[in-house]
């Protein structure tokens, strides 16, 4: 994975979609940090990046970088920052940076409910653009099992609010969170449950990413008791299946193609919707080719 970054602080990460976007590190982990399938910033104690060295890789930038056009704001949920400072940055990239056009980062659903709805408005005419918001299910008991911060509803909520606001909203949801399971089991209830979830967000773009257990993580350690038995490639694919089934967007991206998809697919909702039902069939019944579990990473 390139990363195009200044002054960077531990590990860093980014959606796929911001590949080519500038990594301005505004806080360094999470303030959440208690998911438990998620090793991103798990032994990176959260903070504000001090405001001197943003300010500095800003500037940096602006001498060095006249191509740049568009800046991803991490760590992992950037927009906890208060909102004064979250402005200032804003401001700093347009007076400084005018040449970019996009400036979006990760916003868990407790950090905008942290903001007024005013104070989105004003994030959005300040320049921001897409926020990425993780849903990871459409199940309360698997986001609850997972230690996720808020249920189902906070989340339609939080994602509503950021419409609201003018925000693009970009939804990331995770196969397999229920572990392994067919018909009837609870996997197939999270992977409908998060589609009718998807279905009332109606975001820009929705990504499913297949959930790899890392080591670190307490869901690793529940996976080492035996308590958890992740979703085998034949899983994966039919919770895709029935997570497509029940997604409907209005007008959207849909898309499987993180490096932790068995089948990668890039489907705009609804004008493709059958065509990416067919091709998840056509790699059940072993007609077309899934990704080797060794090519796939987090
Ligand atoms: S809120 Fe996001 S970054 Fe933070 S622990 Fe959960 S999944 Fe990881």
């Amino acid at each position: 994975m390139t990363l195009l970054g200044l002054d960077l602080e531990g590990q860093v990460i980014r959606p796929p979609a911001e590949a080519e976007s500038l990594l301005l590190q505004v806080t360094l982990g999470c303030s959440h940090n208690r998911c438990a399938f998620c090793p991103a910033y798990k032994g990176k104690r959260f903070g504000f990046k001090d405001p001197e060295r943003v300010r500095a890789a800003i500037g940096h930038a602006a001498a060095n970088l006249p191509e740049l056009r568009r800046v991803f704001l991490c760590d992992g949920d950037a927009l906890i920052l208060p909102q004064q400072r979250l402005e200032s940055i804003l401001g700093d990239i347009r007076q400084h940076l005018p040449w970019v056009t996009r400036v979006n980062a990760y916003a868990n659903a407790k950090a905008l409910a942290r903001k007024t709805d005013a104070e989105l408005v004003r994030l959005r005419e300040a320049g921001l653009g897409t926020v990425y918001l993780g849903l990871e299910s459409g199940l309360d008991e698997v986001l609850s099992a997972m230690g996720k911060w808020g249920g189902v509803d906070e989340h339609l909520r939080q994602a509503s609010r950021a419409k609201a606001a003018g925000l693009k909203l970009s939804v990331t949801v995770l196969l397999g969170l229920a572990g392994r399971g067919g018909p009837g089991s609870p996997a197939e209830a999270h992977a409908r449950a998060t589609g009718r979830a998807l279905s009332a967000m109606d975001p820009e773009q929705a990504s499913a990413l297949a959930l790899m257990v890392a080591p670190g993580t307490p869901l690793y350690e529940r996976q080492q008791r035996g308590e958890f038995l992740p979703q085998d490639d034949a899983g994966l694919l039919r919770e895709l299946h029935w997570l497509l089934e029940e997604t409907h967007l209005s007008r959207g991206l849909f898309f499987s193609n993180h490096a932790s998809n068995p089948l990668r697919l890039r489907l705009r909702l609804p004008r493709d919707k059958d065509a990416g039902l067919a091709a998840v069939r056509a790699a059940l019944a072993g007609d077309a080719p899934v990704v080797p579990q060794a090519y796939r990473r987090l």
